[in-house]
């Protein structure tokens, strides 16, 4: 077999059904997405506001971080570090934030007595990096540094799982650039990765003009699933179309800036993504400095760049799924393909039960597949059990290999297309190239 297979039965996947009763009761901290979540043992909760990610969303994650891994260095070039999770509060004291964001910081002291913060964004970090070097010739730049660790907050009230965590993984981008020219040359570049990577996830997104807040600087977009556990309200001028945070406009009012329109409409959003223009802010105050062409110093320009990758999963599923079925999309599903193949001991067994064996070795091959198909092969339970539990987990493919592939004259399969939500039934190549077809996304042959 070319590609690795994975067998369901040894897959950790604790379900955990919550009782409808304390879905009431939580009502306001719980979502569709975490219970969703805990019931097909996704994740599991360890403290207020911290979760166990356990391996199917552990693959999920993975293919979140490689997609992001390849639109910054192909598309942005950025090139990936690790800063230290742990900072020291004196840099955060030089920034001026250490006060502003006390009540939200996770702190630790170490035993010689000194604080220590948890990070929950590296502004002053790698502004201190770069100072460090200070002044770097103006041929180094733009530079373009990103991380995706775990960051800290400690929030007051943790809800809805993975949305509103205390800690969460996060793609963090940093710029710098020598002049604002040159940095907003970078914020546009960076505005239009964002959209290709969330065209690629496919859900729909709103792109909205942000307020700069405790980060600072002077131009700000966020990138928003629209769904009522949003936390951000939207408006969306009904004039032109552009939309802004409600945070942008409620201050005096304002009209849109576009056409001067008061009448919008409200829509609420899950933050996913996030991009700044931080001029000097940091730079000045920390000494991230620069060489013209002349040998003069300068202060370099700042950008940053979040994306939620934890809470784009889980709001990917939110907004996706029903109240029962989980739905993926495709390029961050745990596993593209789940075949069934028939129950131990029935009538098809032998005849479908190989024809089951030759197609998983076939779809195997198929390129981009290779680590990507999952076989249930719990086969002492029924088929029907077992196709239930697959959409309830949401693969975007389910093969059925049953009593319609031991047809003695034309062996059948049956394609479960969950992101389309049809079924249909193909003999053996054409299954294989329904399923090529569905998992690149090519449209269907007349
Ligand atoms: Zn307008």
């Amino acid at each position: 077999m070319i590609g690795k297979m994975h067998r369901l039965s040894k897959i950790f996947q604790p379900s955990l059904v919550i009782p409808k009763s304390a879905v009431i009761k939580n009502q306001d901290t719980t979502s569709k997405s975490q219970r969703l979540m805990l019931d097909q043992g996704l994740i599991r909760q360890a403290g207020n506001g911290t979760f166990y990610i356990l391996p199917l969303l552990q693959r999920s994650l993975q293919k979140a971080v490689a997609l992001v891994d390849f639109q910054m260095q192909q598309h942005v070039g950025a090139e990936k570090l690790t800063l230290p999770t742990l900072i020291s509060s004196n840099l955060w004291r030089k920034s001026g934030r250490l006060e502003l964001a006390d009540a939200e910081l996770m702190k630790t002291i170490d035993r010689h007595g000194k604080t220590l913060i948890l990070g929950p964004t590296h502004e002053e970090s790698i502004t201190t990096l770069i100072a460090a070097i200070s002044p770097v010739s103006y041929r180094q730049f733009p530079l373009r540094l990103y991380q995706i660790s775990t960051k800290f907050r400690d929030e007051m009230k943790p809800r809805f799982g993975l949305m509103r965590a205390k800690e969460f993984l996060m793609k963090d981008l940093y710029t710098f650039d020598i002049d604002l020219k040159e940095a907003h040359k970078t914020y546009e570049l960076i505005n239009d990765t964002y959209r290709q990577l969330l065209e690629v996830i496919g859900v729909p997104y709103v792109k909205v003009r942000g307020d700069t807040g405790l980060m600072g600087g002077s131009t700000s977009h966020e990138y928003h699933f629209l769904s009522e556990v949003g936390e951000d309200q939207l408006m969306h001028c009904s004039t032109c179309g552009l939309s802004y945070n409600l945070e942008v406009l409620s201050e005096q009012k304002k009209p849109c800036e576009r056409c001067n329109n008061k009448n919008f409409s409200k829509q609420t959003g899950i933050e996913v993504a996030h991009a700044f223009i931080l001029e000097d802010k940091y730079s000045k105050a920390l000494g991230a400095r620069f060489l013209d062409q002349t040998g003069k110093p300068g202060v370099l320009q700042m950008g940053c760049y979040g994306i939620g990758i934890t809470r784009l999963i889980a709001a990917s599923i939110e907004v996706q799924s029903s109240e029962t079925d989980i739905r993926w999309p495709l390029a961050i599903a745990p596993f593209k393909v789940c075949v069934i193949p028939p129950k131990e001991g029935s009538k098809e067994e032998t005849v479908a039960g190989a024809w089951a064996e030759k197609l998983l070795h076939e779809v195997c091959k198929i390129p981009g597949l290779e680590s990507d198909v999952l076989v249930d092969d719990r086969n002492s339970m029924t088929i029907g059990r077992r196709l239930m539990e697959a959409k309830k987990t949401g693969y975007p493919i389910v093969i059925v290999v049953g009593t319609k592939a031991a047809s003695e004259s034309n062996e059948l399969f049956e394609i479960y297309n969950q992101l389309q939500e049809t079924q249909i039934v193909l003999g053996f190549n054409e299954t294989l190239l329904e399923i090529d077809r569905i998992c690149h996304n090519r449209k269907k042959m007349k």
